[in-house]
């Protein structure tokens, strides 16, 4: 029998398996329906809270994340639809920001490949813990463990279940019986292109642009290798009214059998051509960007969501139950304002921490959730609330009615510190 059974091989469930793996000896296993990492980069905001909890569970690891963050885009510029610079970070401002927030802090904060990280963390874990092509289809749960049942026909038993199946978790839908998130009625897509000098694009760690405002937030940012990534976020009022037919709801996993809508929406050629109508509200920039894009590296998605006080019912009996418990966006999906990776990483230290202490029992992990739940609701709220201005046309208003100023939220987001976790041997490599 396995000590812990991670289902889910996305950030939550390798970065729980390292920090699991790192704070004690334990047989685990990362269970993973596809059959290999994601081979494409987006670009991910990895910021203070996520840095700090990578280096609660190894230097090494957090030093060669750290090389991979481009730091705080020195440059950063923020435009409207028409074109119109709203604001010019000037590269010595961000850059002496970059700094601040490394000398305050101890860490930096940036983007980084979303491919990258789940590759570093993929290497750092012991040979033969993660097992793809294990797609989970059910659990029970007896006195002693859980057995899983996979739609390959494996079984596999732990005495602990981890899902960290994402936002439609298969998991979750067995455990709380609560239904699937629901759509925040906007649609996303994302694509990346090679650099190339003669259109306008940021370059690398140099800068990012934003634009923001007709009801259309989007933006490029340099990403390592010469190569930019775009995305483009609208209502799907604004892209039916572009022509573009959302059903925001079709796929969306109320079995939890059913992929993630986010498989299951357009990508290639047809996510392109219905990007290309709604980018007609997008600033000049964008448009071409856009354009010049090979369609068949253009991805769709809806977002789907649960509201933050859904988690009060929880503070009480924990988001699990039994020897089951719940991390990342099984736990609580948010829309990519900003935290969603980094709240995931908290809640793997978090986790790590509170098996070491208590063992691999109910009460652990009851305790862990009693832990995550205030602050993860904290930080659901103001990301639902940053998320619901985010296409107003004037943004910076609206962010008068945020839960907490926006100062204030730096600070809380940027001052949780991580457990300490017991130094055990290291399973990662000492290069750095
Ligand atoms: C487009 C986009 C941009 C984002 N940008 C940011 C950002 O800038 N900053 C930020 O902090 N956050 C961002 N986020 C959020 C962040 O990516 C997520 O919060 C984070 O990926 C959560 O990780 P996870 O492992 O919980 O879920 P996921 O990344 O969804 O991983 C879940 C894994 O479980 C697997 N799985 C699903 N069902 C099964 C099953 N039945 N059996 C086995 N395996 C299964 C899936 O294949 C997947 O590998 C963004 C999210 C999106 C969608």
């Amino acid at each position: 029998m396995l000590d812990i059974a991670i289902v889910g091989g996305g950030p939550a469930g390798l970065f729980a398996a390292l920090a699991l793996s790192k704070s004690q000896k334990l047989k685990i296993k990362v269970f993973e329906r596809a059959s290999s990492l994601p081979g494409f980069v987006r670009g991910t905001g990895l910021d203070v809270n996520g840095m700090k909890a990578f280096r609660a569970v190894d230097e090494n690891l957090f030093l060669r994340i750290e090389k991979e963050v481009v730091g705080l885009v020195a440059g950063a510029t923020e435009f409207n639809q028409q074109g119109e610079l709203l604001k010019d970070h000037s590269k010595a401002s961000r850059q002496s920001e970059f700094d601040k927030i490394k000398e305050e802090y101890g860490v930096p904060a940036g983007m980084i490949s979303c491919f990258r990280m789940q590759q570093i963390m993929f290497e750092a874990l012991p040979e033969g813990i993660v097992q793809f092509d294990h797609a989970l289809q059910g659990y029970t749960e007896g006195p002693e463990g859980v057995t899983l049942t996979f739609q390959n026909q494996a079984q596999a038993q732990g005495r602990c279940l981890i899902g960290a199946d994402g936002s439609f978790s298969c998991v979750r839908s067995m455990l709380l019986h609560d239904g699937p998130p629901a759509s925040t009625g906007t649609v996303t897509w994302r694509g990346r292109l090679p650099w190339r000098p003669d259109a306008g694009l940021p370059r690398g760690r140099e800068c990012d642009q934003t634009y923001m405002g007709n009801r259309i937030l989007a933006g490029l940012y340099g990403m390592p290798d010469d190569l930019v990534c775009w995305v483009l976020a609208a209502p799907v009022d604004l892209c039916e009214q572009q022509g573009v037919a959302c059903d925001t709801h079709a796929n969306a996993g109320s079995d939890s059998t059913q992929p993630a809508p986010c498989d299951a929406k357009p990508s290639g050629s047809s996510a392109h051509e219905r990007c290309m109508k709604v980018a007609q509200r997008a600033a000049l920039q964008m448009q071409n960007v856009v354009g010049l894009t090979s369609p068949g590296t253009t991805t769709e998605h809806g977002i789907y969501t649960r509201p933050a006080a859904e988690l009060e019912k929880y503070t009480e009996a924990g988001w699990g139950r039994g020897r089951v418990t719940l991390l990342g966006n099984a736990a609580h999906p948010m829309r990519p304002t900003g935290q969603g990776l980094n709240v995931t990483l908290e809640d793997g230290v978090v986790l790590a921490w509170h098996l070491q202490q208590g063992g691999l029992n109910p009460s652990s992990l009851r305790a862990f959730e009693q832990e995550r739940i205030p602050r993860v609701a904290q930080m659901m709220q103001q990301d639902q609330a940053l998320g619901s201005i985010a296409f107003q046309d004037d943004m910076k208003a609206a962010m008068a009615d945020l839960p907490m100023a926006p100062d204030n939220y730096v600070t809380f987001r940027n001052g949780w510190e991580p457990p300490k976790l017991p130094l055990a041997a290291s399973n990662f490599g000492s290069s750095a």
